[in-house]
């Protein structure tokens, strides 16, 4: 990809009511929506699966996201709130924030982007709804993005990978070579280091979570630091971060999709 635009437009920090990350429109409800390319680039004829983790009005709805889905080897939840800084910054934010970043970054490069939801006031969907959201699109590739609530002594991110369940067999190879790619990315374009507590050198295989057992696109989640972690919530809670970390990962998948 071409050299990162300077973020200087974009202030230090952020409120949770920030608005500096580039505009989505957003569906009626709240709900998934699909982006066309704003301009040509490597990534012509792509199509990426965006997931923002969580969603802001999670917190305000446990009937819902605590129902009971099955995530292709056990139950799971619906979804869960997310973590947040020990300020109160939440992930449901960041995670929007980053995307919304991504979204603008991947149309510019030619691909076509599905976002799972497209405001931060909804609640869900549903982590089953997330996985088959890339898998009707046929995206070529997809990417939850989230941010750790880990142990606040440990730093850093991982890239959480799926383990073969019978559903998803045919894309844990190229999810490998995507979190691969992701992981170079990251590690370079963000800045931050690999996970101190969480995986192996930034990469841990995960059983446990449908957006990935249930998926039939190559997917990867990224956990881009640890929110309770003090050098990492400076981070997350900045939009030069955001932005810097959004380039990151579309680097990473535009690396990926490169070689395909
Ligand atoms: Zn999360």
């Amino acid at each position: 990809m071409p050299a990162r635009p300077s973020p200087s437009r974009i202030p230090d920090s952020v409120s949770e009511n920030d608005s500096s990350p580039p505009a989505i429109p957003r569906n009626a409800d709240g709900g998934p929506g699909r982006f066309s390319p704003t301009a040509a680039g490597s990534l012509d004829g792509k199509v990426v699966l965006v997931d923002p983790g969580h969603n802001g009005g999670n917190a305000g709805a446990p009937s819902t996201i605590n129902r009971l889905i099955w995530n292709g080897r056990e139950s799971e939840t619906c979804d869960t709130t997310g973590t947040e800084t020990d300020s109160g910054y939440t992930e449901a934010q960041f995670n929007w924030n980053v995307a919304r970043y991504l979204t603008a970054d991947l149309r510019a490069e030619g691909a076509t982007v599905v976002l799972t939801r497209t405001s931060n006031t909804g609640v869900g969907p549903c982590v089953t709804q997330r996985a088959a959201i890339g898998n009707e699109t046929r995206a070529n590739a997809g990417v939850s993005i989230h941010a750790d609530g880990g142990p606040p002594s440990g730093r850093g991110f991982a890239i959480l990978e799926p383990v073969a369940d019978g559903i998803n067999n045919a894309i844990v190879g190229p999810s490998a070579i995507l979190g691969a790619d992701l992981r170079s990315a990251f590690g370079t374009g963000a800045g931050e280091p690999a996970s101190s507590y969480d995986g192996v050198d930034g990469i841990q295989p995960r059983k446990d979570l449908a957006g990935i057992n249930l998926s039939t696109i190559p997917k990867v989640f990224i956990e881009c630091a640890n929110m309770r972690n003090a050098a990492d919530a400076a981070l997350v809670t900045s939009s030069a971060w955001q932005a810097k970390a959004a380039w990151a990962i579309a680097s990473g998948i535009t690396t990926f999709l490169k070689e395909r």
